[in-house]
């Protein structure tokens, strides 16, 4: 039996070794945190997952919380007057609904139905040393490690990091009570020009259904303001004091809101970094990346779960395809590029989103309000971001679109 290691209990090594044990492998997944850890610890993303990821898990048997966890309808998009009302806003559903559980709820459950279904955890905070030695051990070895330092042994690819610098000040706050927005539910996306985004929508955390406030400031700016941030209730009356200042419809759902629990907040930033994906240790050993050791984006788009949960599902397939075919630096690359000629894409139109608007997307999501072809291709897009670039990355594409839908 073919034994694989991976390194990191998160959204992609536990999706990746649960199919892997399904499909006959030996696996082990090495933690640095017991699931007990996790469920107690802060909050580590608002992983809002959309239907294709979700199909993903559903395949593995892993979509647990259906029955429980608050489903996501659709996407609101509002740009703010800069005079307290709105210069636009609009709606449109999902064609499947997301869904959000917190991965201190979901990574616990997984790591159990690991070990049921039969693969094995071991807890250590792995280094170099620990991966020669799950290479003499195991015919392949997958660091999964997120955002940890053990990342920094896959080397920067600088030709696809646009980016070397954090270009957002991020923030969340799991809040309980806040007021359902009206109609559907919905990731409501609001875009404060020069000043940064929030986004909110509901959640299952660990007291029950929630919401989580998502906070995306340009740094420098009035959003990139946690630095001084010392208690939980600070972190919570800083979220509501940004609302009031700049969205005073989203205040007036927050009016009552209280924190899920003391770590239900975050503050945090990152560069958005694309590794090279095989990792050569000092005995010329090699190992393979995978999610966002290799591709890691802005959470301003929300698709760092979702392409995590891809991309296992991507290696999955290429190391079920290669059979009994040594797992050698050539294989590991090849399984890269597979997962790439979709990541490039999410990176692309992430990256995009994270510089000021050009005119022909402002054209476009203003279009969006009068035009619910339009607002619903933009939603979906969450789900499927390659056909942004069909109709919304390039201006030539936009305006040939915006011709064709507003005859
Ligand atoms: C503020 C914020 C908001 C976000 N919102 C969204 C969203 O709405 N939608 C979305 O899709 N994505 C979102 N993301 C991104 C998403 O959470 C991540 O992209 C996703 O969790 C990555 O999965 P992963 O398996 O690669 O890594 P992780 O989930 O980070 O898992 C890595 C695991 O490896 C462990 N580890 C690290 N180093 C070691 C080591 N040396 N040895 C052993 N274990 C180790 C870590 O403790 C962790 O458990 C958000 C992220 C942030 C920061």
């Amino acid at each position: 039996m073919r034994k694989i290691i991976i390194v990191g209990a998160g959204q992609a090594g536990l999706q990746l070794g649960i199919g892997l044990i399904d499909a006959g492998y030996d696996v082990t997944i090495v933690s640095n945190r017991t699931a007990e850890q996790i469920r107690h610890g802060r909050v580590m993303s608002s992983q809002c997952m959309f239907g294709g990821a979700l199909a993903r898990e559903r395949t593995l048997g892993l979509n647990l919380w259906d029955g429980e966890c608050p489903p996501v309808a659709g996407v609101s998009f509002t740009v703010p007057d800069g005079a307290g009302g709105k210069a636009f806003s609009w709606a449109s559903r999902l064609d499947l609904p997301a869904q959000s559980v917190d991965q201190r709820v979901k990574i616990p459950a997984w790591m159990t139905e690991f070990e049921s279904r039969g693969g094995k955890i071991e807890a250590a905070d792995a280094g170099v040393d620990d991966l020669e030695a799950y290479a003499r051990e195991g015919d392949l070895v997958i660091v999964a490690a997120g955002k940890g330092d053990i990342a920094g042994l896959f080397a920067r690819d600088e030709a696809r990091s646009t980016y070397d610098k954090p270009q957002r000040a991020l923030a969340l706050t799991y809040v309980h009570c806040l007021a359902p927005r009206e109609g559907y539910a919905a990731v409501s996306f609001n875009l404060i020009p020069g000043v940064g985004e929030y986004f909110v929508f509901p959640a299952l955390t660990t007291s029950g259904p929630c919401e989580i406030m998502v906070f995306e400031g340009v740094p420098g700016g009035p959003m990139d303001c946690w630095g001084d941030v010392r208690t939980p209730a600070d972190h919570l009356s800083r979220s509501k004091e940004l609302l009031e200042r700049f969205l005073p419809w989203e205040a007036a759902r927050a009016g009552d809101i209280s924190l899920t629990d003391d770590n239900g907040t975050l503050a945090g930033r990152f560069p958005p970094t694309v590794r090279k994906p095989v990792g050569v240790l000092p005995s010329g050993a090699v190992v393979l990346g995978l999610a966002d050791v290799v591709v890691l984006n802005d959470p301003i788009t929300g698709q760092g779960s979702n392409s995590a949960g891809k991309c296992a599902a991507s290696y999955l397939g290429s190391i079920l395809e290669h059979r009994d075919a040594p797992f050698d630096a050539a294989f590991m690359q090849a399984t890269f590029d597979r997962y790439w000629d979709y990541a490039r894409y999410v990176t692309g139109w992430t990256n995009a989103l994270l510089a000021p608007p050009p005119p022909h997307v402002l054209d476009l999501l203003g279009a969006a309000g009068g035009n619910p072809r339009i607002a619903r291709r933009f939603a979906n897009g969450f789900d499927e971001p390659r056909d942004f670039y069909h109709w919304f990355m390039d201006p030539d594409r936009a305006a040939a679109y915006l011709a064709e839908v507003t005859v």
